[in-house]
């Protein structure tokens, strides 16, 4: 039997029934578009995260590039954020023209060094986006002390990392703004693409309001140029949905997690480190290793998958050649190279993943 690295069906077939009644009652209502689904999981989103305001967008990405654009940020600024990440990250911040600036990250936790950061800050800077890598929170007190005293905006990257809390709050709550993504692999995933901005500041939230509707506040009057970028509804109604399930959800991720740990401890593997200032939702579950490609081809000869997030930081990709001509981030390299990323997801057996360390320790001995 296949070990995916998510298997989204089980789920499926677990709600079918209230999705599916969810699903029909959208389309006999017709109400696609700023429906009253939309509106619902707002609330109830809001109510979730302890923020108060909640508005649905159209991706992960959109979250933060309208999150940015909502704080008037633009050419000539720079953001300050991780290497090591998905592209989203940094797209959103050259979309409205300002420049990521790179800072390295913590070796073990994997996110944004707190204590670099503050190094990287210039007249220029404007705000600094941590990411909440693989379901971890990002070391965010420093980072807020620092953003509060210099004036700068605080943007979560929380695409990995719903439901996740950092000194008992939840992660998006704690900066100016939180964005989420809910596409379908993520720990609260939608059919199709969506996101999510959280906000404390009503500034900010009536600009993303109107930013992700074409610039309006009242229907056919337009004040700013804005985009097409609402979460629908279908989509709105399946989240509500899921969102009823998503502490379980995690909480079964981390099981599983803490039972890899534990089983992969014994034979000496490298196992996640938990900083224990948050509580980490493993959207993913990631060793290190110096033997990847030889433990990849095992996983892959025993129908186990496996991956690579993320094989090159942000500073080398093409993109960011000319901004990051001469730049190093060792830590973000030495840990490109050494990751890797099993399979996680809340119905993972515990006799799955026992299989998944056995293939590693048989793996592991054909090496040695
Ligand atoms: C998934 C992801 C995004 C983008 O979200 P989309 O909904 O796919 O646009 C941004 N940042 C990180 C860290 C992600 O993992």
């Amino acid at each position: 039997m296949q070990i995916p690295m998510v298997d989204l069906a089980i789920q499926y077939r677990e709600m079918k029934v209230d999705i599916d009644r969810a699903v029909s009652n959208v389309l006999e209502t017709t109400q696609f578009i700023m429906g009253p689904h939309g509106n619902a999981f707002e609330e109830e989103m809001a109510e979730y995260l302890g923020v108060k305001h909640a508005i649905g967008v159209s991706s992960g990405t959109e979250a933060l590039h309208l999150a940015l654009r909502a704080a008037g940020i633009g050419p000539g600024d720079e953001v300050i954020t991780s290497p090591f990440t998905f592209i989203a990250t940094a797209e959103a911040i050259a979309y409205v023209g300002a420049t990521p600036v790179f800072v390295d990250i913590d070796p073990r936790t994997f996110n944004l060094d707190a204590g670099l950061v503050v190094a990287a800050v210039t007249s220029r800077t404007r705000a600094v986006l941590p990411v909440h890598l693989f379901g971890q929170p990002a070391d965010l007190a420093p980072l807020k002390a620092l953003c509060d005293d210099r004036g700068l905006l605080l943007v979560e990257d929380c695409a990995q990392s719903c439901g996740a809390t950092y000194g008992g709050r939840k992660t998006g709550g704690w900066g100016d703004v939180g964005c989420y993504s809910f596409f379908p692999s993520k720990n609260l995933g939608c059919c199709g693409d969506g996101g999510l901005i959280a906000t404390n500041r009503d500034d900010l939230a009536e600009q993303v309001r109107m930013l992700r509707n074409h610039g309006s506040r009242e229907r056919y009057h337009h004040a700013v140029i804005g985009y097409n970028s609402r979460l629908d509804d279908l989509q709105a109604a399946i989240l509500r949905i899921k969102l009823q399930h998503l502490d379980r959800f995690n909480r079964q991720r981390r099981d599983n997690a803490h039972l890899y740990s534990r089983l992969l401890g014994e034979l000496g593997v490298e196992t996640p480190y938990e900083d224990g200032k948050g509580v980490h939702v493993y959207h993913q579950y990631t060793i290190l290793t110096d033997r990847r490609s030889e433990l990849q081809a095992a996983l892959t000869a025993a129908k186990i998958a496996s991956a690579i997030y993320y094989p090159i930081p942000l500073h080398r990709q093409e993109v960011f050649a000319e901004l990051c001509q001469g730049v190093s981030m060792p830590v973000s390299e030495q840990v490109a190279s050494r990751v890797l990323s099993l399979p996680i997801y809340p119905e993972l057996s515990p006799g799955q993943i026992e299989r998944v360390v056995d293939t590693i320790a048989g793996g592991l001995k054909d090496i040695a």
